[in-house]
């Protein structure tokens, strides 16, 4: 709240009184919502949820917790069978790590390689037990040839796992080059060209390779799950899946007249590289626990107040799942995800609150997803098995870890530029006194790394939001310091420094954009010049 200056004229001070009057309703209001928030945050976000980990028990009552407290506010049920539950079948599994091996087999010798440091072992996919197959060295392993770049042209894939550095040559503009990593895209590309395996080795010097390897290495022993339905499982054909790493990883170019150093500087340039076919085989013995879990996601549904527009709904969405538990006995094993994604939901419900009473004339649709640590799993099967017809879904917006640790003064919006919707965002938050600032990281390209990217596949316009900083500032030293010592880490947890303040601007932000949305006589549109139009043209 701006600090209000004493009134010196009796009509001014009767005006400023009314107006106190309603400042103070509206901090109250606030009060509450960011009281109501934090209540919702220490359910979810608690040591006895375990980290939701998609598939798990805790997880399941994660979910009835937010559809009891959808339901509470009024909201109908938009799952599956009456109920605000759309469950989601899952194949969960886990590495066996004494049980496996990966080697590479040269001519003339055999080089083994250790699980956890040199490599470690996708289990989002099914492995077969015993694999020996070619390797390839296909550059950035991505194919964009109307903009005169294809990495998977010239090479002969078939038959062979494909091993590729991270990211892309400056030559690819984003957000195609961001869109040709992405993992479904990639490997329908691949899948093409009869690859059977993705390795993948992330440049450490590079903003987008997330350097630490330590960190991804820890995470090993993580269940790696994918959508049980067959139909909707597009890594399917994909029979390894490695990232090495990058430390170690130049055994795998010895005989083939290429040093991996060489081909990480010229990725560091931005340069093109080149393909070429690598000197050993990759033998991999891989043992895994397998077996099917059920999560869900949560749907439910505010009605529209308008006969006719109540046909089309806005759809806000976050991620409930987290990283579950990690490996006992090294301190604090729970991931709680506070912030990564608890506090997102606990704000949509926050959002329901205030929507129901408005009663906007589109519907509101609440998709709280699971088994987006796993790959953007939930969002993708409700798009693919969506509980409204898909056509019907006017807009998007993401919420997914939005940070309530520093004031609301700043936002990043991921897509702002590219349709109405976001210019609708630009405006709401003009109203709010909130600037928006440029992607700090546009290279990263999140716009297509989170759920939204599952709607926008679908054709819906839509949005994600971001806590942001201006640069240099100490509410940005704070935000840096969060994704490098909690990101992730089972640090973001309860204990952690918030600002319920931040969170209740975020949720009457959120609720007054989606009105907004809800309201107005048309429906969003991608701006002509977007690169996303191209998928609501291809339903
Ligand atoms: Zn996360």
């Amino acid at each position: 709240m701006i600090a209000r200056m004493p009134p010196k004229a009796p009509l001014l001070a009767a005006l400023l009184a009314a107006t106190l009057v309603l400042t103070a309703r509206a901090a109250g209001d606030d009060a509450e919502a960011g009281r109501r928030w934090h209540e919702h945050l220490e359910f979810l976000a608690s040591d006895a949820m375990r980290g939701r980990q998609t598939g798990s028990p805790e997880h399941l009552k994660a979910a009835e917790y937010v559809a009891a407290q959808f339901k509470a506010l009024g909201l109908e049920p938009g799952g599956e069978g009456g109920s605000y539950l759309q469950p989601v079948s899952f194949a969960w599994r886990r590495i066996d790590e004494p049980h496996s091996s990966l080697e590479l087999v040269f001519p003339d010798s055999t080089v083994p390689l250790v699980l956890g440091e040199d490599a470690t072992i996708s289990m989002a996919l099914d492995e077969p037990q015993d694999l020996n197959a070619r390797a390839v060295f296909a550059g950035y392993a991505i194919s964009v040839p109307e903009q005169g770049y294809d990495d998977l042209a010239h090479a002969d894939l078939s038959g062979k796992v494909v091993v590729h550095i991270q990211g892309g040559p400056d030559a690819v503009t984003e957000p195609r080059r961001s869109q040709a990593q992405f993992t479904g895209e990639r490997w329908a590309r691949l899948r093409e060209k009869g690859a059977i395996g993705l390795v993948t080795i992330r440049n450490p010097r590079r903003a987008e390779g997330g350097g630490n390897w330590a960190r991804g290495a820890a995470q090993r022993f993580n269940p790696g799950m994918s959508l049980a339905d067959a139909d909707v499982d597009e890594r399917k054909g994909q029979k390894l899946g490695l990232n090495l790493n990058a430390a170690h990883a130049q055994r795998w170019f010895a005989g083939s007249g290429h040093a991996f150093e060489d081909l990480l500087a010229q990725s560091d340039s931005g340069d093109a590289l080149p393909a070429f076919d690598l000197v050993p085989r990759v033998h991999a013995k891989i043992a895994y626990e397998k077996k099917t879990v059920t999560s869900q996601n949560v749907v439910a549904l505010l009605r529209g107040s308008d006969p006719k527009l109540a046909q089309e709904y806005v759809v806000l969405t976050g991620h409930l799942d987290h990283l579950g538990v990690g490996v006992p006995g090294a301190g604090d094993s729970v991931f709680n995800g506070a912030m990564d994604n608890a506090s997102g939901v606990s704000s949509l419900i926050e959002t329901a609150r205030i929507l129901a009473e408005r009663r906007p004339k589109r519907s509101v649709l609440f998709v709280i997803v699971t088994g987006e640590e796993k790959g953007l799993l939930g969002s993708y099967y409700w798009t693919r098995r969506p509980t409204v017809p898909l056509g019907q879904v006017a807009a998007n917006v993401n919420v997914d870890m939005v940070l309530p640790i520093i004031p609301l003064t700043n936002m990043v919006v991921h897509g702002v530029d590219e349709s109405t919707l976001g210019d609708l965002a630009r405006s709401e938050a003009r109203a709010a006194g909130i600037e928006i600032l440029p992607d700090p990281e546009p290279r990263r390209n999140l716009f297509i790394r989170s759920d939204q990217f599952n709607f926008i596949r679908a054709g819906v316009p839509a949005i994600a939001l971001s806590a942001a900083a201006v640069p240099g500032s100490p509410q940005d030293t704070l935000l840096k310091a969060w994704t490098r010592d909690r990101y992730h880490e089972p640090s973001d947890d309860l204990s952690q420094p918030m600002d319920p303040a931040a969170a209740a601007d975020l949720i009457r932000f959120v609720a007054r954009l989606t009105e907004r949305v809800a309201n107005q006589p048309g429906r969003p549109g991608w701006k002509d010049a977007s690169f996303f139009k191209r998928y609501a043209a291809t339903p």
